[in-house]
This record gives C-alpha cells, structure tokens and sequence, in this order.
C-alpha cells in the first residue's frame, strides 16, 4: 500500500459517500502497512505507482491483489510478480505468465548445469 493508491481510495470514497463497500475497504486500507513510493515526486496513477514500485525484478518480493483486469494485463507482461484476484469471492492466484515460466525454466536447467 502506497501513499498514491491510498490518496486514489480516499478519494473515490469521499465522491461515493453512500458507497459502503468502498468505506469498508478504505478502513481496512488504513489498517494495512504504507510503504515509500518508489517515484519522485508527488502522487500519481496508482497502477503506474504499483508497476513502478515492483519495477524489473520485484527486488522486494511483493504480491499484487487486484480485481483491476488492466492491472493484472500489465502486471502480467512485467513477469516477476504473483498476483491474486477475487473470482466469485474466492481468492484466486492468477496463473504466471509465459515470460515467468521461461524464466524459471532457464533458472531450473541451469542448476543442472555442471559449475566449474
Ligand atoms: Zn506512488
């Protein structure tokens, strides 16, 4: 949770007051640990903040859980990092991606590898 997806839910719950869902999830929001946006500046889109923050390699090892399809799209052609969603109100791991699978392939031959 970064300070620009924080900035993002407080505003959508102060347009949709009645929205109590959205009143839930913010409360809940608060209750979750804020890490440093990994971007200068001020706030911005909060998916561009989430791709930034994980960046190439995920250096810090972090899951993504959204329902957003976009995201998830995006997040998936990055390859490094799992992603859970919600299909029905089960909490789904979204299957890695063709570039995550190659990865790990290459990983695990190289580890039959002889080592000089
Ligand atoms: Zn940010």
């Amino acid at each position: 949770m970064t300070k620009c997806i924080m900035r993002d839910l407080e505003h959508a719950a102060s347009q949709n007051k009645e929205n109590l869902e959205l009143k839930a999830t913010l409360k809940a929001a608060k209750l979750i640990h804020k890490t440093t946006c990994n971007h200068s500046g001020g706030c911005i889109d909060p998916d561009e903040c989430i791709i930034n923050f994980i960046g190439k390699r995920n250096e810090e090892k972090v899951f993504v859980g959204t329902n957003d399809s976009n995201l998830r799209n995006s997040l998936r052609n990055i390859g490094v990092v799992p992603i859970f969603f919600f299909r029905k109100e089960v909490l789904i791991m979204d299957q890695p991606s063709d570039q995550l699978e190659l990865k790990m392939q290459i990983k695990e031959k190289l580890k039959l590898e002889p080592t000089i």
